[in-house]
């Protein structure tokens, strides 16, 4: 564990003045400076420097989405502005570091972040050899309640907001450009449900689209299956990656491991997923965290099979990760090989994903942070069976 050392400390107080797309419904969370759009931003400019000339706001914006620096950090504007900025509480960070962890030899970081309200939410940067993709939350907890996921059985504290998403990957991007890597992708797949979360989620993928210069082809959207959300999606202009959460094909193992399953069943799943790829062209990825005995036999492969052929679908193979609160294991390597070529006989194209972080919990389905009485200290061994 490395310290975070945080550039600014807590703000007291809630912003006042215009604040752009806000990015919950409901409220929880405190706007920052992520939340403001541009003529926010110009009105920010406006108050702490009456009179200020246009081009100031232009520096604004582009040294926080270009440069990904925050407004204290641009030297081009003069001291008292910028020093007026940074004190403003609509331009405060969402995002403290509390712990900074890094593993597979410094190609993975995962950070805890402490937002305004105290929350805990966490991110994932993973470079890879061409490229960085980084794993960012949109609720602080999850309300699904997939058994075998950390953040499941944490339950569920608030959305984020749309700032408090944007915020995450400007954070990512900005090291790994520090590290002389260019972040090129944005997975929806850290803590929370992002189609439960979807005002926020939508506005933040325009954001990184329009703002940040990302492409749509580059980010995806992970679900659990929310089908009026998958719906929702298919109708947007954007043409993101959509992929679904599936570990089961038949409905009462879905209905065991996928709760939500008993709400959106997986004829309705289907003839979602056949709308979004209808609708916007892109290949549709199933995840599949494979279980011992559970999820991974033949007929499971069967299963699938039939659900991924007739969309086109690419499935993502996955051994479950080890959580403290599930106790069954992961398919063991040669069961995991059979249960690829098993579906590969199918015609159905597949691939087994590499975990990668699981030691500093960062791997898939293992971000749990929740109150300091339950922060990971230490890195963890995995556990045994019993
Ligand atoms: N709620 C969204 C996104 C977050 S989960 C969704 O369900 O897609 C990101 C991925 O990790 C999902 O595919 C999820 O099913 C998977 N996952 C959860 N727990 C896991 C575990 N213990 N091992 C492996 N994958 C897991």
């Amino acid at each position: 564990m490395t310290s975070g050392g945080a550039r600014t400390g807590p703000r007291p107080g809630t912003p006042g003045g215009r604040t752009g797309r806000s990015g919950t419904p409901d409220g929880a969370g405190r706007a920052s400076r992520y939340d403001l759009d541009r003529d926010g931003l110009g009105s920010v400019v406006e108050e702490v420097a009456p009179g200020a000339p246009r081009y100031r706001v232009v520096q604004l914006w582009e040294g926080m989405h270009r440069r990904l620096l925050a407004p204290e950090e641009l030297t081009e504007l003069p001291v008292p502005l910028r020093a007026a900025l940074g004190d403003h509480p609509a331009l405060a960070p969402a995002l403290q570091p509390e712990e900074v962890w890094d593993a597979d030899g410094g190609e993975t970081r995962k950070w805890v972040w402490r937002l305004a309200d105290g929350a805990r939410i966490e991110t994932v940067l993973l470079h890879y050899p061409a490229r960085s993709t980084v794993c960012v939350s949109t609720q602080a907890g999850c309300a699904m309640a997939c058994g075998f996921c950390a953040t499941g059985q944490a339950g569920f504290a608030r959305n984020l907001r749309l700032g408090e998403i944007v915020e995450q990957v400007a954070r990512a991007a900005r090291e790994a450009g520090e590290r002389g890597r260019r972040l090129s992708r944005v997975v929806f797949m850290g803590m929370g449900e992002p189609l439960a979360n979807y005002d926020a989620t939508w506005g933040a993928v325009v954001r990184l689209h329009d703002d940040l210069g990302l492409s749509a082809r580059h980010l995806t959207i992970s679900t659990v299956g929310i089908v009026p959300g998958i719906r929702r999606l298919a109708a947007e202009e954007l043409p993101v990656n959509l992929a679904v959460s599936l570990h089961a094909a038949d409905d009462a193992t879905r209905d065991e491991l996928v709760p939500v399953n008993r709400r959106y069943p997986l004829a309705e799943l289907s003839g979602a997923c056949r709308a979004y790829v209808d609708a916007t062209g892109r290949r549709l990825s199933l995840e599949w965290a494979l279980i011992d005995h559970v999820n991974d036999t033949t007929s499971d492969v069967g299963a699938l099979a039939a659900f991924a052929r007739p969309l086109g679908a690419h499935v993502n193979l996955i051994p479950l990760n080890p959580t403290p609160g599930y106790p069954v294991q992961g398919s063991p390597p040669a069961r995991v090989r059979a249960f690829r070529d098993g579906l590969r006989m199918t015609g159905v194209n597949v691939t087994v994903r590499r975990t990668r972080g699981r030691d500093i919990d960062a791997a898939c389905g293992q971000l749990a942070t929740r109150g300091s009485e339950h922060r990971v200290t230490a890195p963890r061994r995995r556990l045994g069976p019993g």
